[in-house]
This record gives C-alpha cells, structure tokens and sequence, in this order.
C-alpha cells in the first residue's frame, strides 16, 4: 500500500487551519476532481478520494486531535488502524460515504439548506444521497482476564432489519410504486439560480421522491410500508482484542438499526467497561499487586504467594525486605492491543504487617526482640527507608496506591 500522505498536504492547508479554510479547500479539491467532470480518470477519482478523507477526518474537531496527535497510525477508535481491521473495514472511504458527507459541505454553497441532496454543478443527473439506519451503541463488560485474552461475546441485541417481504423498500412485494408526479419520474427536478459558479440550472434531487422518481402506491402489509421490521432476539457474536482499555469503542459496521425504506444499516457501537480486579490494580499495562507481608518473613525471607491474572504465583521474598520495595515480575501484566508480544509487568507493592490486639506471650516476646542490638535502626537505615517511602507517597499522590 502506498504510503498515505499528510491529510493536510493532501487538502493544501496550514496545520493550524480554521474549519471554514479546510471547507473551503476540500470545496476546490472536490468541484476540481468530481468524478462527474472527469470521466473515466482514475488518478481524479483517486484524488477526489482523497480529499474526501482528508475532510472527514480534518473537519471533525475529534479526529482532527486525534490525527494531530497519532497520525495515520490512530488506534483504535481511529480510521484505518487497530480496530477497524479486525471487522474488515479497515479505512478508506466509500464513494457513498463521500456523496453522503457532501450535503454538509455544499449545503449551503447552493443554498439547500443543508438537507444532504447533492447537486452537480454541471447538467448531470446528481446523486441521491444513501440513507443510513441509525446506530447502535451497548457497553460491554470484561474482566482483566478478557483483558488478559481476548473474549468472544454473545449478545442479543434488538435492532431494526430490512422487512423481507418488501426488501426493505415498504411497498407491497418491493414493487407496488407509481411514479413521482413532482419530477416525473427523474429523481431529480431543475433549479435556476445563482450560485457560487454564477446564474446556472443545475438539478437537486426530488424531494417528494428522495431521488427514487417513485413512490409507494401499496404498503407492505408486514411493515406498514416503513421497511423495516423490529428483531428482537437476534444474537449477534463479536470478539473483543487483547488489550482494550476501559471506555474503548469497537464499531461493527452495519450491525445497527436499518433506515426506513432502503439504505444501509447504521453500526453497532461496543463500549468497552471494564470490571474492577478486587486484587489487582490497573495502570496501563501493568498491574499492581499490594502485598502486605509479615514481619517475620520480612526479616528472614521466605515466600509468599501473589495473585496474578492467570492464577497464583510465589515469590521469593529475601531476607530484609523493606516495605515499599516494588517487585516486578516481568511479562505477567496486561498485552498490548493489537499487539500480544508487548505485555506489561505485575509489580508487587511490599507493606509489612504491625500487628494488632496483641496476646500478653506475644507482647512478651516483641518486648525482649526491644533489646537486640539490631532490632532499632540506626541513622543509616533510617535514611534508606525513608527514601522508599517518599517513593510510596509520591505514588499516591499520583494516584496509585
Ligand atoms: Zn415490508
Ligand atoms: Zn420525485
């Protein structure tokens, strides 16, 4: 794949460009490589595709940041990369979805009001612009497991699906249609006026026909000529990646709500929630793990077992283990998304147990440790772990604990 080019080189604007100059300019690109004024020109369309993306992404304030902070390579929510391409739509636009966008943007240079119809400024018969379901968005929630692994998910989700008996058109057996009286049949009806390009005719799409140049005589009897029909217990099977993180969207494109009489279907929003671990703490990739040790075992080491997301691990604990030593064991964080070679660590948070509600033989025994010439610490020590536990609190006030 050729390798893609700055959206805003591609669109011919500085990088700190207002709205009105990047509409402006994709308005130029667009009227200059229309595949309607450049027949059969493949290097045109090319461009005229790429302006159109350019656009998208450059005249909506999200991707904009976005793309201004990652580029192309924008991650999951992003066009093109991560997500996208594990459901097969992994960038690129659609001619439909430029034609779609297009109302927005020649909206009001001719003045339709922004309705999204698509007139051409030549004599050519414009397009009709595709109608969209709506979308529909569900949260999901994982576990640090599914986190850990990926998970398949099951889910009944009700939407709205084309009405088979009508393909989806609302007429009685998807052909009871008369022809539109407003354009006769066209699609589209003829507008003198002046414009952007100076007085010209140019066509808009038909209003009372939405550019079909028929309309229904008999409705479906199934969906009452709307053309679409509820189904409420279709379960549909997604797979969620390695990785995620918790508010991530994964879009299924066309599994949302089918649009009235004909159209594509809206998408199927996946809002990733992730659970609390009761033991395991998540920071990015790593986890982290406050182990309360002991004193004894501090002192004089041993081992002592700590959860990690695949089941128990034991660690080695040496002999002096201060609290607020951190100990990492490498590899047994959280994968990277879309990337399952990177992982994280799970780093063990080293507190020491004083204990409480104290026997009379217990107090006796810590009473007679107070004469031993290395129970107290001296200055030196002192000092060490006084540095530690700085560490600690610095972290808290981060917000880890
Ligand atoms: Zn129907
Ligand atoms: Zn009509």
């Amino acid at each position: 794949m050729a390798e893609k080019r700055d959206y805003y080189e591609v669109l011919g604007v500085s990088k700190n460009a207002t709205p009105d100059e990047i509409k402006k300019a994709y308005r130029k690109m667009a009227v200059k490589y229309h595949p309607d004024k450049n027949p059969g020109d493949k290097e045109a369309e090319e461009k005229f595709k790429e302006a159109a993306e350019a656009y998208d992404v450059l005249s909506d304030e999200k991707k904009r940041a976005q793309y201004d902070q990652f580029g192309h390579n924008m991650g999951p929510q992003g066009m093109g990369g991560g997500f996208g391409g594990s459901y097969g739509f992994g960038g690129g636009m659609s001619m439909e979805d430029i034609f779609a966008n297009f109302g927005d943007v020649f909206g009001d240079l001719f003045g339709n009001g922004g309705r999204g119809e698509y007139r051409s400024a030549g004599g050519a018969r414009p397009r009709k612009r595709q109608k969209k379901g709506t979308d529909l968005r569900i949260t999901v929630k994982v576990t640090l497991k599914d986190i850990m692994n990926g998970v398949d998910k099951k889910l009944k989700i009700p939407r709205l699906v084309a009405c088979a008996a009508c393909n989806g058109t609302g007429a009685k057996n998807g052909t009871a249609f008369k022809t539109c009286e407003r354009c006769h049949g066209n699609g589209y009806i003829s507008v003198t006026q002046n414009s952007f390009f100076g007085p010209q005719t140019s066509h808009v799409v038909c209003p009372d026909c939405n550019g079909e140049g028929k309309i229904i005589s008999e409705a479906c009897d199934q969906c009452h000529g709307t053309g679409v029909l509820e189904k409420k217990d279709e379960i549909v099977s997604f797979h969620i990646p390695a990785g995620v993180e918790d508010g991530q969207v994964l879009t299924m494109r066309g599994m949302g709500n089918a649009p009235r009489n004909g159209g594509v279907n809206g998408d199927l929003l996946i809002v990733i929630q992730e659970e609390k671990d009761t033991e395991l703490i998540r920071e990015g990739r790593d986890l982290i793990y406050n182990l309360m040790l002991d004193f004894p075992t501090a002192a004089l080491g041993g081992t002592a077992e700590v959860p990690t997301v695949e089941g128990k691990a034991r660690l080695k604990i040496v002999a002096g283990t201060q609290p607020g030593k951190i100990l990492r064991l490498r590899g047994k964080g959280l994968p990277e998304l879309n990337n399952n070679a990177i992982r994280g660590d799970l780093l063990v948070n080293v507190m020491v147990y004083v204990p409480e509600n104290l026997s009379d033989a217990e107090k006796s025994a810590i009473e007679s440790l107070k004469d031993q010439p290395n129970i107290v610490p001296d200055t030196s020590t002192s000092k060490r772990i006084f540095s530690r536990l700085r560490h600690i609190f610095q972290r808290e006030n981060n917000g880890v604990n």
